[in-house]
């Protein structure tokens, strides 16, 4: 026979499964000494039975009947009886805590005997009358479908005859009336009597809460926070003897917190009512009283309830939420589980539980949820919820922002100067928009996923992004945006989540994010206990120091493109791509050298100590050119302005032979203008415009790819054209040369990208080797510098044994290797089918996010076994997006990479996740590749 019936006494506190949270903490609670009243769990089991039957199952009653007895004998009053009579509440409770999702009826027991009995026995009919009342409507409600509006209106009825304020109010003959009538509704809306045998109202109600399972709000709760079977099946039901908060004002009901969940701060945090039951604290029916106040209100109950608090944390080792009831000035706990705090709580009370010797080290390590930290990374909104958002996108990169809305990325910089606060609003953003993002707050793009140029560029600078808000409809040339009725001009202010990925109208205030004394504390700790180290991508000094400061151990990712993407770069660069001969070309170089030069040599000072590591120049070079339709768009506005200019000088001529009076008038007015205009007189001039703007285009037009994320880039454009690669290996080994006669400690690393054949590597290496050998000869000193391999093609990971021979260093880029093994492109993926693919279950994430451990995951552990038993000592680190996971890096620590590299922000997130994942490593299934 299967046991569905466990008393508190008796039920496994650990097994949640079977006896719900609350269930399983009732019966922990009174096992190990606190006052909770007698009671009993029924498991889940039982629900799951019903719910397939339809009915309760075989044997259940006589089990309840048998703990109904023991609870008599516990608490010495009998269910049903007229002198003395036992009132139980009915309630729900499953694995996974679903607040308010389910039901629970209180003052089960009563009749109008037994309230007799109630009222005899205590002498106090007002509380008799008003428990009555409240068994009748949360009964009628759960157990017999009566909506709650009903009872509400019949409440405020009598508090309207009478001229009550409150419910405390209302006397026992008012109470006794509405009893009454709310008898009388259920009657009407049901066509049911009233239950009033004690056994027939407990049998109902047990029922009523299994049923609650399926209702409509739990089963969409369940959906919404993905609870699925594995994680909470069916409602235990608790039955617990009743304790009265609302005996009088010796009474009461309250919900606690062993500590502040917003702020971790070590007080007893929370609220209780004088003279109430149940929901009332939480239902608003009155103002309740916050704890600190019961301290001066009822002493001797705050001496109990920070006993009982103590007895929690000492026991369940963990920040504690409980409700508890006060009857006659003798304290009840009724329900405890682990407090859900913010993010800035959990880092506050880890540290300081430690300190306490509540919790070890490692304790205080696991039970912070790395991910949580990214909101403490960043500024937060401070809204009361009320101010309805304009838009929902993305959230492409967290934080908020607030400022003034731009179409471009020239006219961003150019106000940015001024100081002002701006949001870079366009519909999805290229490289060649870099400075934009510079001066902006925040970036809000219409088209384009999380991994969008938008969302990873703006990442790495740590400022806020949404993404892919399709609301919105961007009219660059009128300098306008639609979103729903409204429309944005330049200049008008907006705010950005991107966290939430919401936008709204207006300023909304931001709080700053700090690096506060218990963050540095815990990841110190984890500094201490984690085997990986954490680097960060960082492309300029600026995002050096940045890094630094949030714990880095190195940069694992400085890419040297976002350095030419500089508006007052650009047109070198550009001017090296337009090169028509070597010589032109070469000009352009010498001219970016100094410039790539004191770049590094402030990174390097900015990393003093640290590891740098330099990926050569990457993207398609087109990159760094306007797109063809944008040169095509400019040319023929110059062409219309020409054709314009030539009709003002033919105008005069015409108006003189076709109307000699309008003539007149046009030459009186516009003589102004004549003057003005005859700077651009000479058509000679927008020819000049128009003619480089052609020499583009055919640049372009030449240079454009089917397929350029698989084109002409990396480190074969590196080979190609020598003289790129050679100038920014000079621009790294001067800079490390001049930082060594500074005496600054810097630990250099090259990186080369796109690499497929050990071929590659060997040239550019000789390239390198060339520099080193030219700069020993000049000045007589030789910087180290590692030389390694980006591993984000597929080849790549095959060959790793071979690479290994010249390559001392592996980098996984998992965003390109991604790409390449599932043979996705990024953006296509992530606008066209990889959001289908999810919801219908085809994958379960998003692989650009969460690494994809059994595809991409593999070929990383391959290589990184092949690439050691050529190079033992072979240093391998991820600087891909998902290098700042936690999934991923535990997975990054279990296939014995160096290190992981990350965003700036994220890089608090990895420190913690690397700690973890070194904690539970013993738990690690090697068969997650499999
Ligand atoms: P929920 O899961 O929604 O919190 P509960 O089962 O905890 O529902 O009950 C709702 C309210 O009723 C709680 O505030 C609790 O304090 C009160 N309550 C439940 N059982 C009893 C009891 N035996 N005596 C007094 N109050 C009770
Ligand atoms: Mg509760
Ligand atoms: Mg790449």
């Amino acid at each position: 026979m299967v046991r569905y019936v466990y008393p508190f006494e008796e039920g496994d506190g650990k097994n949640k499964m079977l006896l719900g949270g609350k269930g399983a903490n009732l019966a922990e609670m009174t096992q190990f000494g606190l006052n909770v009243p007698p009671g009993f769990t029924i498991t889940t089991e039982a629900c799951l039975a019903y719910l397939e039957h339809n009915r309760l199952p075989q044997g259940l009653l006589e089990e309840v009947h048998a703990a109904m007895r023991e609870v008599e004998r516990k608490s010495g009053k009998t269910f049903g009886s007229t002198s003395d009579p036992l009132l139980i509440s009915v309630r729900s409770g499953s694995a996974m805590s679903m607040p308010g999702m389910m039901d629970t009826i209180l003052n089960l027991g009563l009749n109008p005997e037994t309230l007799q009995g109630l009222i005899a026995h205590t002498g106090n009919p007002r509380f008799g009358y008003d428990s009555w009342r409240r068994f009748i409507q949360l009964f009628g409600k759960i157990a017999m479908g009566v909506s709650d509006e009903r009872f509400d209106e019949a409440m405020s009825a009598v508090k309207k005859r009478v001229g009550a304020e409150q419910d405390v109010d209302l006397s026992a003959e008012d109470l006794k009336a509405l009893a009454d009538d709310y008898l009388k509704i259920i009657k009407q809306e049901t066509g049911e009597e009233f239950p009033l045998e004690p056994y027939t109202q407990l049998e109902y109600a047990i029922a009523a809460v299994f049923r609650s399972w399926m209702g409509k709000r739990a089963v969409d709760y369940r959906r919404q926070f993905k609870i699925t079977k594995d994680m909470a099946n069916g409602t235990a039901v608790n039955i617990c003897t009743m304790v009265f908060g609302n005996m009088g004002n010796d009474s009461a009901t309250g919900v606690g917190f062993t500590r502040n969940p917003a702020t971790g701060e070590n007080v007893t945090f929370g609220e209780y009512l004088v003279n109430a039951q149940g929901e009332d604290v939480v239902a608003g029916i009155r103002t309740p009283q916050p704890i600190s106040r019961m301290a001066e209100e009822m002493p001797d109950l705050h001496r109990q309830l920070i006993e009982l608090r103590d007895k929690l944390e000492a026991h369940y080792h963990e920040v504690q939420d409980f409700e508890f009831t006060i009857e006659r000035g003798r304290l009840y706990a009724l329900q405890t589980r682990n407090g859900k705090m913010n993010a800035r709580a959990m880092v506050v009370t880890s540290v300081e539980m430690e300190k306490e010797g509540l919790i070890t080290r490692e304790q205080a390590l696991l039970r912070v949820n790395p991910a949580l930290l990214e909101q403490l990374m960043v500024p937060t909104l401070v809204t009361d919820g009320k101010i309805a958002a304009l838009a929902q996108g993305l959230p492409a990169s967290p934080g908020a922002a607030s400022g003034k809305v731009v179409f471009d990325a020239d006219t961003a910089e150019a106000r940015g100067k001024t100081g002002e606060k701006l949001i870079l609003v366009r519909e999805e953003t290229k490289p060649e928009d870099i400075h934009g993002f510079f001066a902006a707050q925040g970036i809000l793009t219409s088209r384009g996923g999380k991994t969008s140029h938008a969302a990873v560029v703006a990442r790495g600078m740590g400022k806020p992004c949404v993404s892919g808000c399709d609301a919105i409809h961007i009219d660059v040339r009128a300098k306008k945006a639609q979103i729903g009725a409204v429309t944005l001009s330049e200049g008008d202010v907006i705010t950005i989540d991107g966290s939430s990925g919401k936008v709204y109208p207006g300023r909304i205030p931001t709080v700053e994010a700090e690096f506060f004394e218990e963050l540095k504390t815990l990841l110190g700790w984890a500094d201490e206990v984690a085997r990986l180290k954490v680097f960060a991508n960082a492309d300029t000094p600026r995002d050096a120091e940045r890094a630094r400061r949030f714990g880095a151990k190195g940069v694992g990712l400085c890419r040297t493109e976002r350095m030419f993407n500089d508006t007052a770069r650009l047109p070198i660069v550009q001017e090296m791509i337009l090169a028509e001969t070597l010589g032109e070309r070469q000009a352009a170089l010498d001219r970016l050298l100094p410039i790539q030069r004191s770049d590094f040599i402030g990174i390097f000072n900015a990393m003093e100590g640290l590891p740098v590591t330099v990926r050569l120049l990457d993207p398609p070079i087109h990159e760094f050119l306007p797109t063809a339709s944008q040169l095509e768009f400019e040319i023929e506005h110059l062409r219309g302005l020409k054709r314009a200019l030539r009709n003002m000088h033919e105008l005069p001529e015409t108006l003189k032979m076709l109307d000699p009076e309008l003539h007149k008038q046009y030459v009186d007015s516009l003589d102004n203008l004549e003057a003005n205009l005859a700077e651009y007189q000479n058509e000679n001039r927008f020819d000049g415009l128009i003619d480089r703007r052609e020499a583009m285009l055919q640049k372009v037009r030449a240079l454009t790819e089917v397929n350029p994320m698989l084109g002409h880039r990396g480190v074969r454009l590196g080979l190609t054209h020598p003289e790129i690669y050679a100038m920014q290996l000079r621009a790294i080994v001067e800079a490390a040369a001049q930082c060594m006669l500074d005496r600054v400690d810097i630990h250099v690393e090259v990186m080369i990208p796109q690499v497929c054949t050990s071929q590659e590597l060997i040239r550019v290496k000789a390239q390198l080797d060339a520099e080193l050998a030219r700069i020993e000869k000049m000045r007589g000193l030789r910087p180290q510098i590692a030389f390694g391999s980006m591993i984000e093609v597929v080849r790549a990971c095959m060959r790793a044994a071979s690479l290994a021979e010249t390559a001392e260093f592996f980098s996984f880029g998992t965003n390109d290797l991604t790409q390449a093994t599932f043979s996705f492109s990024r953006e296509d993926a992530e606008n066209k089918f990889l959001p289908f693919y999810q919801e219908n279950r085809i994958l379960r994430e998003n692989p650009f996010e969460v690494l994809d451990l059994k595809g991409v995951g593999r070929l990383m552990e391959m290589a990184v076994r092949w690439g050691r038993e050529t190079r033992p000592n072979l240093k391998v680190g991820i600087c891909g997006e998902q290098g700042g996971q936690p999934d991923s890096v535990r997975f990054c620590h279990a296939i014995g990479l160096n290190y992981v590299s990350c965003s700036a922000p994220r890089v608090p997130i990895a420190r913690l996740a690397a700690a973890q994942a070194k904690l539970r490593e013993a738990e690690y299934d090697p068969k997650i590749l499999l």
